[in-house]
């Protein structure tokens, strides 16, 4: 799994996709709400009440999609400091690609590089 991860990520350049961004919202543990809120120069409760609901898991999620951090031309304007999900996303080279199947499912139908994983897992 490994190999093919590096070997996805070679041949897969998320900043032509950014679906996962475009779409979906990571989630903000308390964590990742202190470090970017420190990192944008804001109070925790501003940086919360400007961009974040809860959702129906009681996280902390993005009010709405497309990612309000992500740029025109796809990159992330708080890469250094993002949340440790999208750090983690697709979870390719993590154990969590096989023991959450249906997630790894639903992933393949929107990542290209989830998908090129698969692939090559199957054959
Ligand atoms: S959906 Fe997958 S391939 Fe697309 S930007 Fe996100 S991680 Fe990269
Ligand atoms: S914080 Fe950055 S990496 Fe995470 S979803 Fe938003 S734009 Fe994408």
């Amino acid at each position: 799994m490994p190999a093919f991860h590096e070997e996805a990520f070679e041949n897969v350049n998320c900043l032509t996709c950014a679906n996962c961004c475009k779409n979906y919202s990571p989630r903000f543990k308390t964590p990742d709400v202190k470090r970017i809120s420190k990192y944008l120069g804001m109070k925790e409760s501003v940086f919360i009440d400007t961009y974040l609901r809860v959702d129906e898991d009681g996280d902390f999620v993005v009010k709405s999609s497309p990612c309000p951090f992500l740029a025109s031309d796809n990159t992330c304007n708080i890469y250094d400091e993002r949340p440790s999900d999208c750090a983690r996303f697709p979870y390719t080279d993590e154990d969590v690609l096989v023991k959450r199947q249906a997630l790894t499912l639903k992933n393949s139908e929107f990542c290209p590089i989830t998908y090129y994983v698969l692939e090559k897992l199957i054959q």
